[in-house]
């Protein structure tokens, strides 16, 4: 028989539809509008999950994103998704979904056997116990994770896609519940642009598991009816008169999962995982980017559950769930209930379960003489109410089979008296209501705690926010329904919407409730430590004892004792268990719990699957490959490719039996004697243009732009705020208000980016402009004594003679009758020119200086023996040379450095530190034997025999064979270096060797630069 557990009517289920689907290789059958929780319970399963840590059996305790043990792998093969939450999975035909964390099954998992040892393995235990030997910490490490964690990933690629929006709003409203309805419709009515967004398949928000439609359609005037209409029909009138508007955007399945800076909100929306698989079609997710002018958070309250004895047994639910489970999805699940609350809107479920014909043992209620009209009506039912007291403990094999009953003292904390059993396979739990305040921390405002409500709620906005309704402490339906009217009505007034005003005043029949006793963990009549296991946190195992462990272990922070237990980690991180737990950590420590203070609210709200966070961004979208217009030709001459950045550049052309050593050997030599000749075209290329381009120039560059003359060239360096050096590179002054900026290959868009941000952030009066032309220039940089034979016969129309054509000019003509831009500027110390053409015309060009070269032997060359003839004359590559810790004066290249204007890391290089004279310069190394090539990142010491530790003096940051000087070089930065040139150093290499070397000038060849400037 299937279905045991599904009452006869009720529910927003469609029952004439039904749903096939396995389970742990079991099948089942359920209806359209089940969750697989819903339909798991239906079908009588109860034990859905082991737990984390002691292996113990678990079943459903919520109804929504809080779920902590129903997590499951869902699907099969490149499809599957690990630990998604079986209450939020819409059921469908086909669904296929296994436990995890049990081996080799849910029923019988051998991992149990943990739970005997469950009292010798408290916080800390793995910490403390797996310490010893020390090199078998690896092998613990395997098993400890065989034996914990939750679903498996796929190893397969994903075969779906997923994509991503960009959008704006005026109002963004976050929750579909009354709260939210209200809002999207008060602010929509204004003629805002709303977006309207809600995790669950319906809106509605909590009025899905109100009271069910036959029981209130009896009586339309009942608890929770919204101007005399029932709760749906409310929300489905809402609904259409939402849809009827232009501006408004509904996002369903839709959770926002992240708030930025700026009112930047990110939502997911999962478009198609409710629907077989043969249905589904278009992405799978997408990303929602919002730009939100006001945003109102609905996102209403988490029931939190009680702390007492074994409250983990499987049929210990939230009172919330059970009352879900009943009214929205036709389910019993159990036969025989107790109801244990500290509030009073655990007595409608109650009522309910009476309804359904489910016996209630009786509600106990930890408060003294709980007299309100809730109460009151359960009494009426003939439902015995057990006031003033407490389940201390439950017992049962594989669900819950009775619990015990306690007395309070009449302080009310410790429990006291006789022992009463109660019967019963279900037990409904409330402790109460947790405002979801997770987006409003997000947003960087600080919850406070509300001793009267006890809970967190809303503190300042710090952005343009509001909270309505269940988040914001305000529980009753009528207080959620005004607010919510407000919140929107107030946000599309702060959006300029002058018209906005709050109209409706909702009738909502609402019963009145008193006010709750807080209870963060029930006395037990053994001690919290020697008692049976108290469940705070059900998906990480953690007990209350484990908190009092860590306090008295000098835990004192919430933020520490969350590390030490797993407090609050996993998918549910910590929305059931979080409050209780900094509540017991407040009472161990004798702290209250608004000092002790919540850990820290991160995105993600739920967890969002790498899919949707990737979006369309894969494989060669993700890191595109780059290629220089000269690509093709480099290849036809046998070019060794490397990745610089994105791009692929030519390495070496190695020539047939030649490695990189002799390859790089012959390049170096050609260019030092004749002429090389190297593409160099991914150089980033920025044109500034405007009026205010010089004074841009003065403020990103340390020298000073204002005097740099039309057709000539300037080097500059540029640093972050801190004044290390970011970037460095050539610009040129093309005309008055027109310059050309050339940066790092791999440092352009980073320059790009740089600059667009203090123009728009902080010096938007400016009047420049900015365009990336990097792909739009193609480069040839020719170097070599008889360079400027070649490029004079290339480019007739212009004087290279050097009067004519010093170093650093730059001349407009023709290169091989083609519109060129000629800059006479070096990086390898040889006379050279840059000959930038329409990338188009790239080969051509290219083409036309080798045939003009041939007689010179032109010789192409790559990277490295650009590398090594820079470092042969001192050039630093940033980022090679520096790491982002290395200043100007660091690199000897004060000279750069204005001392009469502002520029972005000026301040910084007066700091303290940064001034020090004895940082870590850059110097030259030179090798005692010249045939030892020191290993780049090599470190520096003094004395290769000391004891550890060992100061370290440097590290090696550039390092060749330098086939002009017949010997090994290496740059290297070491501290106070330039005060130490000649003193003797050891370098260590990979193998516990130490290389002895003498600190050097880092300039070792053509010093006084006659190459360059002849
Ligand atoms: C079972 C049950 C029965 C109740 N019965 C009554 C009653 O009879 N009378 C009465 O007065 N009160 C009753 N209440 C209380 C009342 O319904 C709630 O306090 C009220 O509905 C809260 O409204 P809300 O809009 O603030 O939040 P909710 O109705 O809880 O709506 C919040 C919505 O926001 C969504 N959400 C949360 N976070 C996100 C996110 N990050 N992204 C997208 N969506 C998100 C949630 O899924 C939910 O749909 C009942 C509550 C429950 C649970």
């Amino acid at each position: 028989m299937t279905q045991i557990c599904r009452l006869p009517a009720g529910g927003r289920i469609d029952r004439r539809t039904s749903l096939a689907f396995t389970f742990n290789g079991r099948r089942y059958e359920g209806h359209a509008g089940d969750t697989l929780a819903s339909a798991l319970l239906a079908n009588g399963v109860d034990v859905v999950a082991r737990s984390w840590k002691y292996h113990r059996p678990r079943g459903i305790v919520a109804c929504g994103v809080e779920e902590p043990n129903a997590i499951v792998q869902l699907g099969v093969g490149a499809d599957t998704v690990p630990n998604a939450r079986a209450t939020e999975v819409e059921l469908y035909d086909g669904l296929v979904a296994n436990s995890v964390n049990a081996w080799p099954s849910v029923d019988f998992d051998v991992m149990a056997c943990a739970s005997l040892f469950a009292r010798f393995m408290p916080a800390g235990f793995y910490y403390k116990t797996f310490m010893w030997p020390k090199s078998f910490w690896m092998k613990y490490e395997h098993v400890i994770r065989k034996a914990s964690g939750l679903g498996t990933c796929p190893t397969e690629p994903d075969p779906d896609h997923y994509d991503k929006m960009n959008v704006h709003c005026d109002v963004l409203v976050v929750g579909g519940g009354p709260a939210g309805l209200a809002a999207a419709l008060a602010a929509g009515k204004a003629g805002a642009r709303v977006i309207l967004a809600d995790e669950q398949g319906e809106f509605g928000g909590s009025l899905l598991s109100h009271r069910d439609v036959a029981a209130v359609a009896a009586d339309p005037a009942a608890d929770g009816a919204i101007d005399g209409a029932l709760p749906m029909a409310w929300v489905a009138q809402t609904v259409a008169r939402l849809q009827a508007m232009p501006e408004v955007r509904l996002l369903l399945r839709s959770t926002v999962f992240g708030y930025h800076d700026h009112n930047f909100l990110t939502v997911a929306e999962r478009r198609t995982d409710h629907l077989p698989p043969a249905e589904r079609k278009g992405p799978r997710e997408r990303i929602w980017r919002v730009r939100a002018k006001q945003v109102v958070l609905a996102t209403g309250a988490t029931e939190r559950p009680l702390v007492f004895g074994n409250n983990d047994r499987p049929g210990v639910m939230l009172a919330s769930a059970v009352a879900a489970f009943l009214n929205r999805y036709g389910v019993a699940p159990g036969r025989r209930a107790v109801v244990f609350t500290n509030n009073d809107s655990a007595y409608r479920t109650a009522l309910r379960l009476a309804a359904a014909g489910i016996a209630v043992a009786a509600v106990v209620d930890a408060r003294r003489a709980p007299r309100g009209e809730l109460p009151e009506r359960v009494r009426k039912a003939g439902i015995e109410v057990i006031e003033h007291a407490v389940v201390v403990d439950t017992r049962g094999r594989r669900r819950v089979g009775a619990v015990d009953v306690m007395a309070l003292d009449t302080r009310g904390t410790v429990a006291a008296g006789p022992v009463r059993t109660l019967p019963c396979d279900l037990v409904a739990m409330s402790g109460g209501w947790s405002p979801v305040v997770h987006l409003h921390a997000q947003s960087g405002g600080r919850p406070r705690f509300d001793p009267v409500k006890a809970c967190f709620v809303p503190g300042a906005p710090v952005q343009a926010e509001c909270s309505a309704g269940a988040a914001n402490g305000s529980f009753a339906l009528h207080a959620c329904l005004t607010e919510g009217v407000a919140a929107g009505a107030d946000a599309a007034r702060r959006a300029g919407f002058t018209a906005a005003t709050a109209a409706w005043t909702p009738t909502v029949e609402d019963a009145a409730e008193e006010p709750l006793a807080p209870l963060w963990v029930v006395p037990s009549p053994r001690g919290i430590e020697r008692g049976p296991k108290q469940f705070v946190d059900l998906q990480n195992d953690v007990a209350a004892s484990d908190i009092v462990l860590a306090a008295r272990e000098g835990y004192h922070s919430i933020e520490h004792v969350k590390r030490y237990t797993a407090l609050g980690f996993g998918t549910d991180q910590g929305k059931l268990g979080n409050v209780n737990g900094l509540a017991i950590l407040a009472e161990a420590l004798g702290n209250d719990i608004a000092s002790t203070g919540t850990t820290t609210f991160r995105p993600n709200y739920t967890p969002v699957t790498i899919g949707a966070i990737a979006g369309p961004d894969l494989g060669e979208l993700f890191e595109p490959v780059r290629r220089t217009a000269l690509h093709a030709w480099h290849e036809e001459h046998g070019a060794s490719f490397e990745n610089v950045g994105q791009w692929k550049r030519p390495w070496y052309f190695p020539r047939p039996g030649e490695d990189l050593h002799a390859a790089v050997a012959r390049e170096c030599l050609a260019t030092r004697k004749g002429v090389g000749i190297m593409d160099a075209s991914t150089l980033g290329k920025i044109d500034i243009q405007g009026p205010d381009a010089a004074r841009l120039l003065d403020w990103v560059y340390t020298n000073a732009w204002g005097k740099l003359g039309v057709g000539r060239c300037r080097y500059g360096l540029m640093l972050d705020e801190n004044g290390m050096v970011l970037d460095d590179g050539v610009t040129t002054r093309l005309a008055e208000h027109h310059y050309l900026m050339t940066t790092t290959t791999g440092g352009a868009a980073r320059v790009m980016a740089w600059l667009e941000r203090w123009l728009q952030t902080e010096w938007p009066q400016l009047e420049v402009y900015l365009t990336s032309v990097t792909d739009h220039w193609a480069t040839a940089s020719v170097a070599g004594p008889d360079s400027r034979k070649v490029v004079q016969a290339v480019c007739d129309d212009i004087d290279f003679s050097p009067a004519a054509f010093p170093f650093m000019g730059c001349r407009e003509g023709t290169a091989a009758g083609v519109p060129a831009r000629v800059m006479r500027i070096s990086f390898s110390g040889e006379l050279a020119y840059e000959i930038n053409v329409c990338a188009n015309e790239a080969r051509h060009v290219w083409e036309a200086l080798m045939a003009a070269g041939t007689r010179y032997g032109i010789t192409p060359y790559g990277t490295e023996t650009m590398h090594v003839l820079r470092a042969e004359k001192g050039f630093v590559i940033v980022g090679q040379d520096t790491d982002g810790s290395v200043t100007p004066v660091d690199l000897g290249m004060d000279w750069i450095v204005a001392k009469d204007k502002d520029f972005i890391g000026r301040r910084s290089l007066s700091r303290a530190d940064t001034a020090r004279g004895d940082r870590r310069h850059l110097v030259g190394l030179l090798t005692d034997d010249p045939k030892a090539v020191l290993p780049e990142g090599g470190q520096i010491v003094t004395d290769a025999r000391a004891q550890p530790p060992v100061a370290m003096h440097g590290h090696v940051t550039s390092s060749y064979f330098s086939a002009c000087l017949e010997r090994s070089i290496a740059l290297a930065l070491v501290r106070n270096g330039r005060n130490r040139v000649g003193e003797k150093v050891q370098v260590s290499t990979a193998d516990g060797r130490t290389v002895p070397a003498a600190i050097a000038r880092p300039v070792f060849l053509d010093p006084e630069g006659a190459r360059q400037n002849a």
